[in-house]
């Protein structure tokens, strides 16, 4: 197909998707601010993130500017093929053409999509290569925010933290017309929650060690919204995504846990709850697109309302569906609620079958409270319990992983085919990723298990749990968990690595020929004294606590 053949095939697509969307934003780009956001990923993935939608309408809360939407990953956009152009939802305008392109990314695989969107659109991917006529591009979202490295040569600036705050500070510098990027760059570095890569020159040591910035970081923060000023939930309503059926509302942010592997309890920001009575009034608004509610947050159950808000959906007329489910919350209460919801699959993440090993990592929840939580959640009629666990924690081996899996989703099965009619036994879906180190967390010293060590370990409990009756296995890609334990502990070096992949070469093949070893960040345990690529950037966010956890959970 021609350029131009393809071009008028995706703006249909797009005019089509854009007709069906309720709640979407159109205005005159005149005299506005022109940002274009993209998500790194398929328009399905993309619009059930509340991340990006949030931001979108937020943007597009304010008169000076007009913020549109892309996605790169789409069949009907695909930015992996170097001729394909990138359109907008709104307009179906070129990407290329906006003053600013933001990318919102929870996933650091995802980073390779932003690599093929720029490519894309013709913008130079290493920002240095890039001009002043060129979009200022920027990146915000979960992944980027632990570890900003891996795109501080792509961004010309990096939101941290909650976007709302950085974002107003940056409109406003920009609405001042900054006569040069420069000018702009520089006045934003000032914005708590905004990094300016170009500011902070990395140094090495002989050997190659990252020794910190010439360029004091000192002011580098990420920033922490009121999550009662910008709730989020969903503002376009669409049934081409994921979670189409819903209306989505983030009733959480942050974790009361502190697992040592988990990036998500490590934020400086803790634990926020949005207010029952907030939440309340935005539910009643959402019912009138959707009849079923999903509560958003990676522990909804530990909101103190939760129970109040569930029934609250409920005398409604309406569904509702946590995003989260703790074993050790899971009570009478909590299990008729989902219930009544007619909830026909829970999910719980008891992370390793190890009792000792989960409790040496602080998930603080014993076999016996997995257990009765599911019981109790089949007794209210929940079909199918999917099991979140992770190989290769740091301090295991193999067999160990192998065999604590197996036994701990044996003795489950066993305890609810005793207490069920055969007829009725639930199915148990096993589901397995690598461990990956994510910074800012205890586990972020610790070495990725190995490609190998993850497929071997697969392979073995798919041979010993495919006999087990009810239960079914599925694991992910061991080489993608490699590339995403890269692309999370990366500094500069991977950052400009990544910059030059072509968007067709195996990112794996592509960056074992770059002159960086991957290995060297991602199979190597780091040494408390190392500076890591985020140490540089974030300070105090007391390391020396996480080495003192990490050594003894690894050898306790
Ligand atoms: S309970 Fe879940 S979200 Fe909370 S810290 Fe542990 S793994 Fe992270």
């Amino acid at each position: 197909m021609n350029e131009r053949k393809m071009s008028w095939e995706i703006r249909k697509k797009l005019k089509e998707i854009a007709g069906e969307e309720e709640g979407i934003c159109i205005k005159d780009p005149g005299g506005k601010i022109n940002v274009c956001l993209v998500y790194p990923n398929t328009y399905h993935l993309g619009m059930s993130n509340l991340g990006f939608t949030s931001i979108y309408s937020f943007l597009n809360s304010r008169e000076d500017v007009f913020c549109e939407r892309a996605f790169s990953a789409d069949a009907f956009q695909p930015g992996g093929e170097r001729a394909a152009p990138l359109f907008t939802v709104e307009t179906q305008r070129r990407v290329g053409a906006f003053d600013l392109v933001g990318f919102s990314v929870s996933f650091e695989n995802d980073y390779l999509n932003i690599i093929r969107a720029l490519a894309a659109e013709k913008i130079t991917p290493l920002r240095t290569e890039r001009d002043e006529g060129a979009p200022l591009v920027f990146c915000g979202g979960f992944a980027p925010h632990l570890n900003p490295e891996v795109l501080a040569e792509i961004c010309d600036f990096l939101v941290l933290g909650d976007g709302e705050p950085p974002l107003t500070g940056l409109l406003e510098i920009l609405g001042k017309k900054p006569e040069s990027k420069r000018k702009f760059l520089e006045a934003a570095a000032s914005i708590p929650g905004v990094y300016v890569p170009s500011l902070y020159d990395p140094l090495y040591s002989s050997e190659g060690a990252f020794q910190g910035f010439r360029g004091d970081t000192k002011g580098v923060q990420p920033a922490v919204a009121d999550i009662n000023r910008y709730p989020a939930h969903t503002t376009i309503f669409t049934r081409r995504t994921e979670f189409g059926d819903m209306f989505l509302v983030e009733i959480a942010r942050g974790c009361v846990k502190k697992c040592f592997f988990c990036g998500v309890s490590h934020s400086p920001h803790g634990f926020r709850c949005l207010d029952k009575e907030t939440i309340k009034g935005l539910i009643l608004n959402g019912l009138r697109y959707r009849k079923r509610v999903g509560l958003v947050g990676s522990a909804v159950l530990d909101h103190p309302d939760f129970l109040e808000i569930a029934r609250f959906v409920l005398d409604e007329g309406a569904a509702v569906s946590p995003a989260s489910i703790r074993a050790d919350m899971v009570d009478e209460e909590v299990a008729d609620v989902l219930g009544a919801s007619g909830l026909k699959t829970a999910a719980l993440a008891p992370e390793t079958g190890d009792e000792a090993r989960r409790l040496s990592v602080a998930k603080g929840i014993r076999d016996e409270q997995f257990f009765e939580a599911s019981l109790l959640l089949f007794s209210r009629g929940i079909a199918n319990l999917k099991l979140y666990f992770i190989a290769g924690l740091p301090g295991t081996r193999e067999d160990d992983d192998v065999h604590h899996t197996v036994s701990f989703v044996k003795k489950l099965n066993h305890h609810i085919r005793a207490s069920r009619k055969k007829s009725s036994a639930p199915m148990i879906i096993v589901s397995m990723g690598g461990f990956v180190p994510k910074g800012m967390t205890p586990f972020q010293f610790a070495p990725f298990p190995g490609v190998e060590r993850l497929r071997s370990t697969y392979w073995k409990l798919r041979k010993m749990l495919g006999p087990e009756r009810g239960v079914k296995f599925e694991s992910d890609v061991p080489k993608y968990s490699y590339l995403q334990a890269l692309l999370s502990t990366g500094d500069r070096r991977i950052s400009r690595a990544l910059s030059g992949w072509d968007g067709k070469t195996d990112p794996l093949v592509h960056f074992k020929r770059a002159p960086v070893n991957p290995d060297y960040f991602t199979m190597r345990e780091k040494t408390p004294g190392e500076i890591l690529p985020w140490d540089g950037v974030y300070r105090g966010y007391g390391k020396e606590n996480l080495w003192k956890r990490y050594r003894l959970s690894v050898s306790p």
